[in-house]
């Protein structure tokens, strides 16, 4: 995505009360300086809004850089350079030279994110071709953790628990889940969700649900369930980032580099019932193609645009962008990594 800087200075009308008439009396001048006043203070943390903007993958590595130089050199590397074919004209494959798959990289979190989102969609297709129930998006959360391992084992424990359920089994036809974390810099804690898509057979009601989740949790009971109506959305609303960089970069060093170290074997992503399987394609042998139409052409084919011959380029980060923008080619053109 690029960031534009934006600056607004609206000015606001003022309302018709306070336009000052001919000779104003000193209590209207008080009251418009008061208004004038208000509105400046309003104005500042609006602007302050727009300056804090999201840290991007930069703002990551030079934070990186002094708590493990070797994690952000990897960091650094990915996604820097791209090997595109191309005829000259159109661009038909593009994918980086590297990519370095941490949970924490803006980039491939994003890539992560829009493949397990494509997965997971048809897959939901495919069931409900043959299945009836409700789709419903279901969130289990966990009291606050001091230590992101702690508290994902603590979750991955208690839902193992709970689908063991009777009233799980009654209800749910079929799940696919993935875990979020958030940290909150007051309290210096993790706050370690799962969203779930589930298939609802029988109506589950919230307090149902959540007695059930205290059971198997001891000390959590925060749960939240609602229909999904455009399932393209909840799908969205799964298969996100798992962490916000924003979040990333409020943390102390300690969790910090806690959460650069975490093991990528972890597994961030939980399926079963009529869901079982809906999984990525396995992370080390994901081919990093974003043109998956394109998939089998490689070098020395003809381009199916225009039937000159295909080369493959290598191009910087820079340059890659400017390449999409360039050939931007609807339903060709599908760039997530920028
Ligand atoms: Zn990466
Ligand atoms: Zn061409």
């Amino acid at each position: 995505m690029i960031q534009l800087s934006v600056s607004r200075h609206e000015s606001k009308p003022l309302k018709k009360s306070e336009i000052p008439l001919a000779a104003p009396s000193l209590d209207t001048v008080q009251q418009v300086d008061n208004g004038e006043r208000e509105f400046r203070r309003a104005s500042q943390s609006k602007s302050e809004r727009w300056t804090a903007r999201t840290p991007t993958k930069r703002d990551i590595t030079r934070r990186l850089e002094r708590v493990s130089a070797e994690d952000a050199s990897r960091l650094k590397q990915c996604c820097s350079a791209f090997r595109v074919l191309t005829c000259g004209e159109h661009t038909l494959r593009s994918y980086p030279t590297f990519r370095c798959k941490k949970l924490f990289c803006p980039d491939c979190a994003a890539e992560r994110a829009t493949r397990l989102g494509n997965q997971t969609e048809a897959k939901i297709r495919e069931v409900m071709k043959t299945t009836n129930g409700r789709l419903c998006l279901l969130t289990l959360t966990m009291k606050n953790a001091a230590t992101l391992g702690g508290g994902l084992v603590k979750l991955k424990k208690s839902f193992a628990n709970f689908k063991r359920k009777k009233v799980f089994k009654k209800h749910i036809k079929g799940y696919f889940g993935a875990f979020e974390y958030t940290f909150n810099p007051k309290t210096n804690d993790f706050h370690i969700h799962l969203h779930l898509i589930i298939l609802r057979g029988k109506f589950w009601n919230q307090s149902d649900i959540s007695d059930a989740w205290r059971d198997v949790t001891g000390d959590s009971f925060v749960v939240d369930i609602r229909e999904i109506k455009n399932a393209h959305k909840g799908v969205k609303e799964v298969c996100k980032y798992p962490m916000k960089p924003a979040d990333l970069m409020a943390m102390p060093d300690d969790k910090f580099l806690e959460v650069v170290k975490m093991k990528k074997g972890a597994r961030m992503f939980v399926s079963g019932g009529c869901f079982y399987n809906v999984k990525l394609d396995d992370d080390d042998a994901a081919d990093d193609n974003i043109f998956s139409q394109f998939a089998e052409l490689t070098e020395g084919d003809a381009c199916p645009f225009c039937k000159q011959e295909l080369f493959d380029v290598f191009v910087n980060r820079a340059q890659h962008i400017g390449l999409h923008e360039l050939n931007a080619m609807p339903g060709v053109v599908k760039n997530n990594s920028s």
